[in-house]
């Protein structure tokens, strides 16, 4: 019990009070309905991999949404984590393409661009198809001096690239933001002078 207890308390936004409190509703949980937890777990582990073009979660070598023809090839929208991508698609305002970057620069914890996906990113922008890059990375510090970063990178190649409206709760992350606002932020973008 304390071993489920422990595991519990690693995931994100799950304190020991609230840890406890699932273990036992677990506990006392038909087995049936317990055993489908885990047999979605084990499943994801399986299963689930990262998309050859974009990084995004997927079931398949390419992702449902590199792999949708009616997507706009010539818009990327660049996000730090897959669960961006989800709160952006819940938008409905965006009809481009994304990129996972897997992160944000960040000196204090030691991440630069090359722990990045932004090789994969340079490399997916060389057939000349992307012609607008949207950075929709978080607004906090980390997210500003990656996007700060990527267009100093980006513009040279004569790309537009824009950033997303301010209106987003600064220093949160993008998946907080509720889906009106995101959606005016996508409406807003701006270009980025750098
Ligand atoms: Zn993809």
């Amino acid at each position: 019990m304390q071993d489920l207890i422990d595991e519990l308390g690693h995931l994100p936004g799950v304190g020991p009070k609230s840890a406890q409190r699932i273990a036992f509703h677990i506990l006392q949980s038909d087995p049936v309905d317990v055993r489908r937890l885990v047999a979605a777990l084990t499943e994801v582990i399986d299963k689930v991999r990262f998309c050859v073009s974009c990084g995004n979660v997927s079931a398949e070598e390419l992702c449902r949404i590199c792999s949708d023809a009616r997507r706009d090839g010539t818009v990327l929208c660049v996000v730090e984590e897959s669960k961006d991508v989800v709160a952006i698609e819940k938008t409905r305002e965006f009809r481009g393409r994304y990129h996972v970057l897997g992160g944000a620069i960040s000196p204090i914890e030691g991440v630069g661009p090359d722990d990045l996906r932004v090789k994969e990113l340079v490399t997916r922008l060389a057939s000349g198809e992307v012609t607008e890059i949207i950075l929709a990375t978080d607004p906090n510090l980390e997210g500003e001096a990656t996007a700060t970063y990527l267009a100093r990178l980006l513009k040279p190649m004569g790309l537009r690239v824009t950033r997303l409206a301010s209106g987003l709760p600064v220093g949160g992350d993008l998946e907080y933001a509720d889906e009106l606002t995101l959606g005016r932020a996508f409406e807003g973008r701006r270009l980025l002078d750098v």
